[in-house]
């Protein structure tokens, strides 16, 4: 998700990504008889220098959250166990907005300060490397949303008549906890969020427990494969649930606001009821489905104008689920996409915000498979048909989705030029290599990171080609602007294959879609 017209005011700089920052050496000093030094207040991410932070590695959050919708604030009690990957004198989470009252390291007291997002953490002693270690962070107040710029779109911990909606990318966590905040440092979290009686609360992984008192409940989830930050989410409101198993045994936790009734909440639950025959589907494409649970969550928020992956249990806007006139239109593509993020963006997550191409492509790639399922074209013809219908001089062609830059990180393109990536890929070495590609990349990077010039050493490994020479399909498709030319003989021959009318057709009608769910929000 995101916006094509997300405009952020981070500077960008480069720094070569997880290299410890060159004022670590210098902030180097003697504490005891120990040498340490200060954790790099950024991992070195090209596009978001500041995000997440050096020196350590997180293990697991404990987020023991009050809030009380009535009044919007929150009252926080992180406990984040991580561990040092040097010898610290101080390290540095991140945090936007929210005080801070209190901060312990392994049960004591340490010194801390805010400096923008960065909340710097001075332990009473240097923490050695390698050691594991125990923060504790007090904080409260109001979560602090984000906008996308230059749009009405709200992202991030929003507060909403019914409760709160908790979603955002990339940025979102850092408005309600303390965080190491870049997709590279994935952890396993405990959600324990204590809300006013009758609100209810939904989130990532599995249900352990709901404790009620007079007047609040505390509702315990908890999500113990590794996750991204911006992944994590917790919301709160009325919530009509829905458990159940697909036909593999998969358990399904869906939550639909109970205020959404009607011929729109018939829509909503005939399109979560196919979630197990998604799976199946894209399961047969990209190899066993990564988690243990699965599910939707469909707030009523009005304004909500996106759907998120957030890890086992997507959030979507009800109004994927209506035209621009109102009108009831199927959401399928929506659950699609969404649910092949959890292969590829959630499971397989970034390490560079710059390739999120490898995120949008191949949830995108994935809703063309399930236009073939469908029986409405199939990849190839859908892949033509784009390339037919946008005129070279369309800025569609301009964007360079390798590296897109931080302004056009969501753009229609990413999406949709990252999908027909895959399809040229898939062209260039054919079905068999292409599927290893793809099921190998799943597997390999399992629960990690991969970046685009991994995958593009692994297309090269399987296939036995050159793929990244200078007119190559991915020099051609990722990293130079402009409408491609089908560079070789073979992505020629297949490209010239012509389809049926009709087909090319229905085709079309995939990217009118796809171009006016676009405008309206993102996913
Ligand atoms: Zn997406």
């Amino acid at each position: 998700m995101g916006s094509s017209f997300r405009r952020f005011t981070v500077a960008v700089a480069v720094i070569a990504l997880f290299c410890a920052a060159p004022a670590a050496a210098d902030a180097s000093k003697q504490r005891g008889s120990t040498q340490c030094v200060a954790g790099a207040p950024g991992v070195g991410d090209e596009y978001y220098p500041t995000y997440g932070n050096g020196g350590y590695d997180t293990r697991h959050y404990d987020l023991d959250v009050e809030y009380d919708p009535a009044t919007d604030r929150l009252e926080g009690e992180a406990s984040i166990r991580v561990r040092a990957t040097e010898s610290l004198c101080s390290f540095n989470l991140d945090l936007v907005g929210l005080e801070v009252s209190r901060v312990e390291v392994d049960g004591k007291r340490a010194d801390w300060s805010r400096s923008g997002q960065e909340l710097v953490v001075t332990p009473k002693r240097p923490v050695g490397d390698g050691r594991r270690f125990e923060v504790e962070v007090r904080y409260g107040g109001v979560p602090v949303e984000f906008t996308i710029p230059g749009t009405t779109i709200r992202t991030g911990f929003m507060a909403t008549p019914e409760g709160a909606t908790v979603a955002g990318q990339p940025e979102v966590a850092a408005g309600w906890y303390p965080v190491n905040d870049h997709p590279i440092d994935k952890a396993s979290y405990t959600f324990e969020v204590t809300v006013p009686n009758p609100y209810e609360v939904v989130a990532n992984g599995f249900l352990r427990d709901v404790d009620s008192r007079r007047g609040s409940t505390t509702w315990k989830w908890e999500a113990r494969e590794p996750m991204a930050s911006y992944l994590a989410t917790i919301d709160i409101g009325d919530w009509d649930v829905n458990r159940w198993r697909t036909d593999t045994g998969l358990p399904v936790y869906d939550a639909v606001d109970s205020r959404i009734t009607g011929a729109l909440r018939a829509e909503i639950d005939a399109g979560l009821a196919r979630q197990g025959e998604v799976l199946n589907l894209l399961s047969d494409a990209f190899g066993p489905y990564p988690f243990s649970t699965v599910g939707a969550i469909v707030p009523n928020q009005e304004d909500l104008r996106f759907a998120l992956e957030t890890q086992t249990r997507p959030v979507y806007s009800k109004r994927f689920w209506r035209d621009p006139q109102g009108n009831p239109r199927n959401a399928d593509f929506v659950v699609v996409h969404e649910l092949a993020h959890q292969w590829f963006g959630d499971d397989v997550a970034l390490a560079r915000w710059q390739d999120i191409w490898l995120n949008e492509g191949f949830a995108t790639y994935a809703e063309w498979l399930w236009e073939e399922y469908e029986e409405r074209g199939t990849p190839q013809e859908i892949f033509q048909a784009t390339y037919d219908s946008i005129p070279a001089d369309d800025p569609f062609w301009s964007v360079v989705i390798g590296d897109p830059g931080v302004d056009l990180l969501f753009h229609d393109a990413v999406y949709v030029r990252g999908a027909m990536t895959l399809q040229a890929l898939r062209n260039e070495v054919g079905d068999a290599d292409f599927w290893e590609i793809v099921r190998r990349w799943a597997a390999d990077k399992a629960g990690g990171n991969g970046t685009t010039p991994e995958f593009i050493a692994l297309a090269e490994e399987v296939s036995g080609q050159d793929l990244d020479a200078p007119d190559g399909v991915f020099d051609t498709w990722l990293f130079t602007a402009g409408k491609p030319a089908f560079s070789t003989p073979a992505g020629q021959a297949r490209v010239a294959r012509a389809s049926t009318q009709t087909a090319r057709e229905r085709a079309a009608d995939w990217l009118n879609d796809v171009r006016t769910r676009l405008a309206q929000g993102r996913y």
